[in-house]
């Protein structure tokens, strides 16, 4: 075994790992044309159960399987439309009366029972949930950590080398309420798509404008709310939701359900 060698080979195989795949056309999702992500899709999902677990284990989970069902349904009507439906996607509530919701790299959704607490109408929330599911499906997470560390750390953080570091970016989303603060073309992006997923599932996408304008006035312009401080708003932005959402044939779409007003209420409770 010639030692001076033997530390470049985690690297190398981590190199290979993440950039063999990449090249064989395995990381982008299909949704633009142009998106280029050097993480491969089987790579993101492994990071997302160590974030996952780490993330869970420093929020606090609700213990309410009819509220967890709600949403965990609703969620999974929406990845239903998307171009990653075929991989496991798992919803959390958070016992948190901030309004935010977030995801994680790997298919992971988080809200806040605050933001469920304060949404007018089923299809209100479930603009968010489109809108944090097409963060996933853009996969701006795993862009955004492959810009902040480089590539080889994010290889290592896939490996489970690194189980410090993936505890230290679960905190820091857990402490920022995201895992960045995402840029305003990140945002159309996740806009867009959150529309067309929501109105494929079967939902008025006005739903996710409304939101967005009802937590704009409870605000005062987007201050000190957790979502927007991570997710930039400003009034044009919600005038290009409308415009797409009413772009959409909207006949039939719904509003609202009959779990919703149940939903909400437990949502209350915390
Ligand atoms: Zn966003």
């Amino acid at each position: 075994m010639p030692p001076r060698f033997s530390p470049r080979w985690p690297f190398l195989l981590a190199f290979l790992l993440v950039l063999g795949p990449s090249l064989a056309g395995c990381a982008t999702t299909g949704v633009n044309a142009g998106d280029f992500n050097l993480v491969s899709l089987d790579e993101e999902w492994q990071l997302g159960r160590q974030l996952e677990a780490d993330v869970n284990r420093q929020v606090r989970l609700v213990n309410d399987a009819a509220l967890e069902r709600y949403v965990e349904q609703m969620g999974q009507q929406i990845v239903a439309q998307t171009e990653l439906r075929q991989l496991p996607w798992r919803f959390h509530v958070v016992q948190d009366d901030a309004i935010n919701a977030f995801n994680i790299p790997g298919g992971v959704v988080y809200v806040n029972t605050g933001l469920i607490a304060r949404a007018g109408s089923a299809s209100e929330l479930a603009g968010v949930l489109a809108h944090e599911i097409s963060h996933g499906i853009a996969r701006h997470g795993t862009e955004r950590l492959t810009t902040q560390y480089g590539i080889s750390i994010v290889a290592g953080l896939v490996l489970g080398q690194d189980p410090g570091l993936v505890e230290q970016i679960a905190a820091q989303i857990v402490a920022t309420g995201a895992i960045a603060r995402y840029s305003r073309g990140a945002e159309r992006e996740a806009d867009d798509l959150g529309v067309r997923y929501m109105a494929g599932a079967g939902w008025d996408p006005e739903g996710m404008a409304r939101m967005f304008q009802r937590l704009m006035a409870e605000g005062g312009g987007g201050g000190g709310i957790p979502f927007f401080s991570t997710h930039p708003t400003t009034e044009e932005r919600i005038a290009n939701v409308r415009a797409a959402a009413r772009s959409v044939n909207r006949s039939g779409l719904r509003t609202d359900d009959a779990g919703f007003a149940n939903a909400r209420s437990r949502a209350r409770r915390y």
